[in-house]
């Protein structure tokens, strides 16, 4: 796998929505890929932020003007 297509499935990843093959091979890629592994953890970051905000903001409850 090249790293534009493991750099496509990272989110996917993360979100374990990738099935066991797809996931066995990004593992292995990682695991060689300094530059993969680092996007990985970046992108890990943001998640963890994102989903960090939607825990303080859920959806509903957002005084959203229309
Ligand atoms: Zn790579």
């Amino acid at each position: 796998m090249k790293c534009e297509q493991i750099q496509l499935l990272l989110s996917q990843y993360l979100d374990n929505e990738l099935d066991e093959l797809r996931r066995k091979k990004i593992d292995r890629h990682l695991q060689t890929c300094a530059s993969c592994s680092q996007d990985l953890t970046s992108l890990a970051k943001t998640v963890r932020v994102l989903h960090a905000v939607s825990d303080l903001n859920p959806p509903g409850t957002t005084t959203k003007k229309e």
